[in-house]
């Protein structure tokens, strides 16, 4: 069966990473979305709001799965039983992280391939840390979230707003 992980920290699920759920969707038979729990990082959405987020946005999709996992990806991969890492690519910014990482678990699960999908070309500018940004300053996010991610963000900076 043709599985593969699309992991990320999602904080919060923008529509750049709904675009590559859908479409990385389309080639495989299941995909998990890992929604990365990184202890040394404090996320604004805590991993258990990520999870649910991500399932309300995906539940037109039928094989796909959100999960959860924490330590090194290419474990849980394994644990899943799956072969194949998904990623997405924004025009040049994402490279050099991605290649790196890419490498790295290469080199530690050689039966594990990345596979990347380039973003679509309206979404290339769009980051989960610029859609905070911007959700702090009580800025526009047409476009950018679906209207439940807004109303989260909406929720979060309330009576936080500088
Ligand atoms: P991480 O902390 O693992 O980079 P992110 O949630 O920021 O997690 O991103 C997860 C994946 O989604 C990465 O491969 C990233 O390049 C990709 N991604 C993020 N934003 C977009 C976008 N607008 N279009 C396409 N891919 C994106």
């Amino acid at each position: 069966m043709n599985k593969a992980i699309y992991p990320g920290s999602f904080d919060p699920a923008t529509n750049g990473h709904v675009d590559i759920i859908y479409r990385a969707s389309k080639i495989v038979d299941t995909l998990y979305v890992g929604v990365l729990e990184n202890p040394s990082k404090t996320p604004l959405f805590t991993s258990k709001e990520r999870v649910e987020q991500l399932k309300c946005l995906t539940e037109g999709i039928s094989n796909v799965e959100i999960v959860c996992f924490s330590g090194l990806l290419v474990d849980f991969a394994e644990k899943l039983n799956v072969k194949t890492i998904i990623r997405g690519l924004r025009a040049t910014s994402d490279f050099e992280y991605e290649f790196q990482m890419a490498l790295t678990n290469k080199q530690l699960s050689p039966d594990i391939e990345t596979l990347f999908i380039s973003a679509s070309v309206n979404l290339q500018f769009l980051s989960s840390s610029m859609v905070r940004e911007v959700a702090m300053y009580g800025g526009k996010l047409d476009g950018m979230v679906d209207e439940m991610i807004k109303k989260a963000l909406e929720d979060k900076f309330k009576g936080k707003r500088v």
